[in-house]
């Protein structure tokens, strides 16, 4: 299987009524600055809001990025909602439009940039979307729409937002649909499959990423233990074993051990 095939990886989340819907170090979150200027993001992730964007979810997915890649995130001026990007039928906007939009807006010499946006995103006939990466690529959008629904505590909804800023960075490394139920690189359909879900990757998907991304695969994930216990979020993860690899194949039924 040709798994490095550019395309649009759409991700994790959830069917609702049977319609697919799909899904997205220690910081410096506070820095707001252009991403036009050079230097400032070389090398650096870009964190893009798209709209109005609450500051606490911002430098939330900024401190994810931060221990996801042990780089320095980098949050640039807003980008205004486009209209051409909106569905008036549905009142959503496009996933793909706003990833096309990043892509648009995205510095350069930025190592990532990643979109979000508090607007509800969807693609053809899925219900919604949580987020979507291009796979390979280098940028991704989220939404924070969905992320608090059928859900009780905001540690709950602030874990769903960290794994989906996981998953979609995963896919910018290539990393499409795991088959692993628990990985993180699972499509999840639902948000009880996003609950289920452990932030940790399977071993064969951190190795990948910790490869492709040249990361140190214990330093990433005592970064995202201290980013974990930093919100709160470490008992809610379900402390060292929510970044423990999911189980082997063996553990597995035969239809989720196929290659994927
Ligand atoms: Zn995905
Ligand atoms: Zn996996």
């Amino acid at each position: 299987m040709k798994r490095y095939l550019p395309f649009i990886a759409i991700t994790l989340l959830a069917a609702v009524s049977a319609a697919f819907v799909i899904w997205a170090h220690l910081s410096r979150p506070e820095v707001f600055t252009s991403p036009g200027g050079s230097s400032a993001v070389a090398g650096k992730v870009c964190l893009i809001p798209i709209g109005e964007v609450p500051k606490a979810d911002v430098a939330f997915a900024a401190a994810v990025l931060e221990a996801d890649f042990g780089r320095d995130v980098v949050i640039a001026d807003s980008l205004p909602l486009q209209e051409e990007y909106y569905y008036e039928e549905r009142d959503q906007y496009s996933a793909a439009g706003f990833l096309k939009y990043v892509e648009a807006n995205a510095p350069r010499e930025a190592y990532r940039v990643v979109g979000l946006t508090a607007a509800d995103i969807t693609i053809r006939d899925l219900n919604f979307l949580f987020g979507m990466g291009r796979c390979p690529g280098r940028c991704a959008v989220m939404s924070t729409y969905r992320l608090g629904f059928y859900c009780s505590t905001e540690y709950r909804r602030r874990l769903r937002f960290a794994k989906l800023t996981v998953h979609e960075m995963g896919h910018t490394f290539g990393l499409l649909h795991c088959r692993r139920r628990t990985c993180i690189m699972k499509f999840a359909e639902g948000y009880v499959a996003v609950d289920f879900q452990r932030l940790a990757m399977c071993e064969r998907c951190e190795e990948h990423f910790c490869g492709v991304a040249a990361v140190d695969r214990e330093a990433r994930r005592a970064r995202l233990e201290a980013m974990l216990k930093k919100y709160g979020l470490w008992q809610e993860v379900g402390e060292a074993a929510g970044l423990t690899p999911p189980p082997a194949p063996a553990d597995l039924t035969p239809e989720e051990t196929e290659a994927g």
